[in-house]
């Protein structure tokens, strides 16, 4: 299942993404025309908090009602049955939606925080934006916040 997040819910975007859904963001101002032909291209369920979307023939979207992104989360696993799977955390990247590939430390040696280095065994780049990503503590936070919530 992939999503489309609206302008409005990007932040439940961001949440969708840590949690490894394949969720593209609209970070510009898009007509609900056009957010409906993506969604037809690319095949993605439309998220959306725009109630003007039930003037349209076009029925793969979800509305939601909720303001606050991590209800809005909890209703979209509720509702739309998505099953979460740890494994899969952490493995796109938060800004492009990429999946993340690993990538040899000797490699990046002048990315990344010495202390960074000698205390992490793998590194993760996204093949679109170059950025690098390793575990850190507010990963289990995530996690941690994430489990209370659900
Ligand atoms: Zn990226």
């Amino acid at each position: 299942m992939k999503f489309l997040c609206d302008l409005m819910i990007q932040k439940l975007g961001k949440i969708l993404i840590l949690c490894g859904f394949d969720s593209k963001i609209i970070t510009t101002h898009t007509s609900l025309k056009e957010l409906i032909e993506i969604s037809l291209n690319e095949k993605r369920i439309l998220l959306t908090r725009n109630t003007k979307i039930r003037n349209y023939k076009f029925n793969n979207y979800f509305l939601l009602i909720e303001q606050k992104p991590y209800n809005q989360f909890k209703t979209i696993i509720e509702k739309l049955n998505l099953k979460l799977d740890e494994n899969k955390f952490f493995t796109r990247c938060s800004k492009c939606n990429k999946e993340l590939k690993e990538i040899d430390k000797n490699l990046i040696l002048d990315k990344i925080p010495l202390f960074t280095l000698q205390h992490t065994k793998e590194f993760y780049i996204c093949p679109s934006c170059n950025k690098i990503y390793w575990k850190q503590s507010h990963f289990d936070l995530f996690k941690e916040k994430i489990k209370n919530y659900l």
